[in-house]
């Protein structure tokens, strides 16, 4: 299999350090409010990347985080804390509103179809570990305290800036107006911040009261399930020159090695060709395009439409293309079902496995997948290998196809269409394991639909609005 890796800039043969394992670590997550869809295109990415993995026959084993640790607005740790502002902002606690996006965020994924990670690992259980890499970095050299807190010493690394091919020398001589004067060099990080008696959440260090800096939680977690050295890293692109730089520094300076071979970074959503951004009012959120009538299976196909390393612009005309795609796409299903022509569709399998196998091609897997449904004679082989094709696009059309056609005699009020069933059935599921916030992510995620849920003593009870 091809992976692109942005630390070699080029396609490589991925070659695993345990035959047959994908060990790979992706950054999750910040849960102090709601994912847009410009996260979830990144997520999907690495849902992707796990189902391209295993069509080449390997296992993939995933750690992904989730920062429940309020970190600062700016990656360089400047800024106010995120959590602590959306807490205040809600009047609740730092806990309360990690914990309510925690769920949102699994009721997203789970929404999308993405296979969950194996172990989803939080910041705030893993401080020991933490404190015990920043101990390390401390005892060999690369780091030093000062008023704030403890930082890494780049300067000490030379290596650093590997990733995005910066030349820090030059940012020091161009250095801007610096925040915080005690810092060696600007680009030197926090790798833990002492806590204001105010702040909610901190912890004790041998340094002082504080909380980790962001980089570190996840150099810590990758460590504590994956070793040393792993071989996969993700993030999306706005990663590379920062955040994933810091990683590899805290990494290699204390274990002697590059923490993961691979680093693969998915490409930006744009809306309406530009940023999305709080400030420009065009942050969508998932549920934002149920209530407009797209299910999150819609915007999975539109995000299939691009590959990962190029822009996807987000526009509502798009979206509305790829519904009609899906419906499409649903239609010339159903008329291969119960075809009676023998199809040989081994070369069109090759062909789609041979996109995934290059970089995980998924628009060329997909134009495969579409070929095949539209030329080959009705055939239930055609309709055997869509499927089997659908397991790495990730569409959800086994569940899809249980549901009437539009045109369908049974298709009216009295019927909750496909998606919203699968929907009903994880909220069913996250309130059977008492995960009453993710239920009510859910719940909201119908509501958007036009479903109002009400729970009875028999069980739950819809409606459509
Ligand atoms: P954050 O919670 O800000 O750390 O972001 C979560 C993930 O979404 C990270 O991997 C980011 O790189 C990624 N991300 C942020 N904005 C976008 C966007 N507009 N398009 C695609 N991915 C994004
Ligand atoms: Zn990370």
């Amino acid at each position: 299999m091809l992976l692109y890796n942005t630390l070699t800039r080029r396609k490589e043969v991925f070659a695993p350090g345990e035959p047959g394992k994908a060990k790979m670590y992706c950054c999750g997550p910040t849960v102090y409010g709601f994912a847009h869809i410009g996260n979830m295109r990144t997520y999907l990415f690495m849902d992707w990347l796990r189902r391209c993995l295993r069509l080449c026959g390997y296992t993939p084993y995933t750690v992904m985080n989730i920062t429940d640790v309020g970190h600062l607005v700016s990656d360089a740790d400047e800024g106010e804390d995120k959590m602590a502002a959306s807490a205040r902002k809600a009047r609740k606690t730092p806990r309360e509103i990690a914990d309510e996006y925690t769920a949102a965020f699994f009721a997203d994924i789970d929404a999308l179809n993405i296979t969950r990670p194996e172990i989803t690992p939080k910041a705030t259980e893993h401080i020991p570990q933490m404190l015990a890499f920043t101990q390390g970095l401390l005892d060999k050299g690369y780091g030093y305290i000062i008023g704030d807190g403890v930082y890494f010493d780049i300067s000490r690394f030379p290596a650093y800036g590997a990733l995005s091919g910066t030349d820090i020398e030059r940012q020091q001589a161009g250095a801007r107006v610096e925040v915080n004067s005690e810092k060696r060099h600007p680009a030197d990080f926090a790798l833990w911040k002492f806590a204001a008696p105010e702040h909610i959440m901190q912890w004790p260090s041998p340094w002082g009261m504080g909380y980790p800096g962001w980089h570190i939680e996840c150099s810590a977690m990758a460590r504590e399930y994956l070793g040393d050295v792993f071989d996969i890293h993700t993030g999306g692109v706005d990663h590379i020159p920062v955040h994933h730089e810091n990683e590899i520094a805290q990494s290699e300076a204390l274990l002697g090695r590059r923490p993961a071979r691979y680093w693969l970074h998915g490409e930006f959503m744009l809306v309406n060709g530009g940023k999305m951004a709080k400030s420009e009012g065009n942050t969508y959120l998932l549920r934002d395009l149920s209530a407009k009538g797209y299910s999150p299976l819609h915007f999975r196909l539109l995000c299939a439409q691009a590959h990962y390393r190029s822009k996807l612009n987000f526009t509502f005309e798009a979206l509305e293309g790829a519904k009609a795609s899906y419906q499409r796409l649903l239609a010339l299903l159903r008329s291969h079902a119960d075809g009676a022509a023998r199809s040989d569709t081994a070369p069109r399998m090759a062909a789609f496995a041979e996109a995934a196998r290059d970089d995980l091609n998924i628009p060329k897997a997909l134009g495969v997948f579409w070929g095949m449904l539209r030329r080959e004679d009705k055939s239930r082989d055609v309709y055997a290998a869509a499927l089997e094709m659908d397991n790495t696009l990730g569409l959800g059309l086994r569940e899809a196809l249980r549901e009437p056609p539009a045109d369908a005699p049974d298709a009216n009020a009295e019927h909750l269409d496909a998606e919203a069933e699968r929907l009903l059935a994880l909220r069913q599921e996250a309130r059977a394991n008492k995960d009453y916030a993710r239920a009510d992510g859910l719940r909201e995620l119908l509501q958007g639909m036009g479903i109002t849920l009400e729970d009875t003593k028999e069980g739950v009870k819809w409606k459509k609005n």
